[in-house]
């Protein structure tokens, strides 16, 4: 298990409640992007469940440790969506519920970790809640969310919540470019943290998966586009869904321009390395306009987000067109 550095303080902390007899036993972790939560909710489990704990770590000799370690104890359970419908269902949490009233198969203690936990259906909810008030002795409830806000209110008070937030950029950074060799350039490092909101697993995911090439081939395009007038040629990129990414980049660079335009200072930029394209941008477009198409485009982003069964091309041009009629009228000004 690969740990991260900034999840120590959190450990420990949660651990020392665990040790003392004050552990919750209903743990929801929240956080904005991939800070690791995953690995931070397993290393207690193994804790939790491992026969001789020495202080804060699992022994990882015990026969508990050996059935973590080849991922198959049978008081560990984890719940995923179900694949064709991207939900949690009832059934599923009822049979889990059913084998943990059974005596604990191996271990002193029950563990279930649901991811999604904004995956659960209604039903499921409400089959979890009676649990959740009168569990199992010695049973243990992790959850992990994204957005909390999307989780039902009854299940939200009856958990701890537990915000995990990004490292600072110091630390991201220092383990950004340890991890990453062909990272050589910290400007560089900087601008994938920050377009990652600190998280360093995911700026780390921006080299190791391609993702940053891929920016770089958005940002010439907005440069060419800009360069041109066929404003068009951006729909194939803003149309690629993959959680809305490229859109996502390309409000960026709009914030950039809004906050250059604004006389902020280089250093607070997000796009550290595009700062001729964001100065283009300044150029053709006011600070109304800039921060009217801001807004705009943000309503676009939610719009994706939120609804599935839209016709994406159809919006993406009428908005690249909205932008484009912008330089015009900015310039006549
Ligand atoms: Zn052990």
């Amino acid at each position: 298990m690969r740990w991260y550095p900034w999840l120590d303080s959190t450990y420990n902390q949660i651990l020392n409640a665990y040790r003392q007899d004050r552990g919750h036993h209903a743990l929801l972790l929240n956080s904005k992007r991939n800070n690791g939560e995953n690995t931070l909710i397993y290393a207690i489990a193994r804790w939790l469940i491992c026969s001789h704990p020495d202080a804060n770590q699992c022994c990882n000799i015990c026969y508990d440790c050996r059935l973590m370690n080849v991922g198959h104890h049978p008081d560990y359970y984890e719940i995923s969506p179900e694949n064709n419908t991207q939900t949690i269902g009832v059934d599923t949490i009822r049979a889990c519920i059913n084998s943990l009233h059974k005596y604990a198969y191996q271990s002193k203690v029950k563990i279930i970790y649901i991811e999604y936990v904004e995956c659960l259906t209604d039903q499921a909810v409400n089959v979890l809640l009676k649990t959740l008030d009168e569990p199992p002795t010695n049973t243990y409830f992790f959850f992990k969310t994204r957005d909390y806000m999307r989780i039902s209110l009854t299940l939200l008070s009856r958990c701890m919540r537990w915000p995990i937030i990004s490292p600072k950029e110091s630390i991201g950074l220092q383990w950004l470019m340890k991890n990453r060799e062909e990272i050589n350039d910290i400007l560089l490092a900087q601008c994938a943290l920050r377009l990652c909101d600190g998280s360093p697993i995911e700026a780390e995911d921006m080299f190791k998966l391609g993702l940053w090439k891929q920016r770089l081939e958005l940002c010439k395009c907005i440069n060419y586009v800009i360069a041109n007038g066929d404003f068009l040629k951006l729909v194939p990129f803003l149309n690629i869904c993959k959680n809305d990414i490229y859109l996502y980049w390309f409000i960026t660079v709009l914030v950039d321009a809004l906050k250059w335009k604004q006389g902020i200072k280089k250093r607070f930029l997000i796009n550290l390395d595009q700062v001729d394209l964001i100065t283009v941008i300044t150029v053709h477009w006011g600070i109304v306009s800039l921060s009217r198409q801001l807004q705009q485009w943000l309503v676009l982003l939610r719009y994706f987000q939120e609804f599935t069964n839209i016709d994406r091309e159809l919006l993406l041009t009428y908005r690249l067109l909205n932008w484009q009629q912008d330089i015009v009228e900015s310039c006549l000004h």
